[in-house]
């Protein structure tokens, strides 16, 4: 059975006063019936695992390199987040994939090394308004999909976002149906890559404006394993509602 994940994306949000919202959810939710992560901003992780170290919320990354270490000015790699108290990190967000040409290739690349550091990659999947109005969204998905994940992806070291570039930080959301077309067709490329068991235990989120108040519908659409959230993850109060509509 997979267990549900209530995952938060801060993106580049927070400094150390906004330590205080992963205590109060520490602090709400010490014995959750969902998995949790945060993944705050790189410079608040090491703080944020260990406000953590006693719950059972994870802490993760939003990023990192394909390299274990070297000559990359800037970069993160997984093994230095995986020191740093990070159990998982996100890949492909499709900021990363716009704003740093991150291809499928790349991610791919990303997610070996966020295997072999132990870390669980969580690799976002998601199609563009215009290939969404030109009936393109599940071959996108399908070669994002395929590229994206390495051999040796399981359901125990990957989870799988799917979230609609049209609908991150818009307010808008895909139709119920929309969204559960997306996720069972997911379910079945897993199926026919890995196996109908294998497939099963992978946890698939949906992201996209997911609020308190659309919350609850979301996680009742088919394959919806829980939720990949931006902006409603920054505040305890909005995050915290968006969990319990999960439990
Ligand atoms: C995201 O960036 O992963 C996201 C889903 O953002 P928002 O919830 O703000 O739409």
């Amino acid at each position: 059975m997979r267990r549900k994940l209530a995952a938060g994306n801060w993106k580049m949000n927070g400094t150390a006063s906004s330590l205080a919202e992963v205590q109060a959810l520490v602090s709400l939710h010490c014995a959750p019936s969902v998995d949790i992560l945060i993944c705050p901003p790189a410079t608040l992780i090491a703080q944020a695992a260990g406000l953590c170290a006693n719950s059972p919320i994870m802490i993760g990354a939003q990023d990192c390199h394909a390299a274990a270490s070297g000559a990359h000015t800037g970069d993160i790699s997984a093994p230095m987040l995986a020191d740093t108290g990070a159990g998982a990190v996100i890949l492909g967000h499709s900021e990363r994939r716009e704003n740093h040409n991150e291809t499928s290739d790349l991610v791919a690349q990303k997610a070996v090394a966020a295997h072999a550091a132990g870390l669980i990659a969580v690799v976002c999947l998601g199609e563009s308004l215009a290939q969404r109005e030109g009936a393109q969204t599940l071959d996108v998905i399908a070669e994002q999909l395929a590229a994206s994940l390495p051999d040796g992806t399981t359901g125990a070291n990957t989870v799988i976002a799917y979230e609609p570039i049209w609908a991150i930080g818009t307010g808008l959301t895909p139709s119920l149906a929309q969204i559960g077309e997306v996720h069972d067709f997911i379910r079945s490329r897993l199926s026919e890559r890995f196996g109908v068991q294998a497939a099963e235990d992978f946890r698939l989120l949906y992201g996209g404006s997911v609020k308190p108040e659309n919350a609850a519908e979301i996680f009742a659409t088919s394959n919806v394993d829980g939720a990949l959230v931006g902006g409603a993850s920054l505040k305890s109060e909005d995050f915290s509602p968006i969990i319990r509509a999960l439990e």
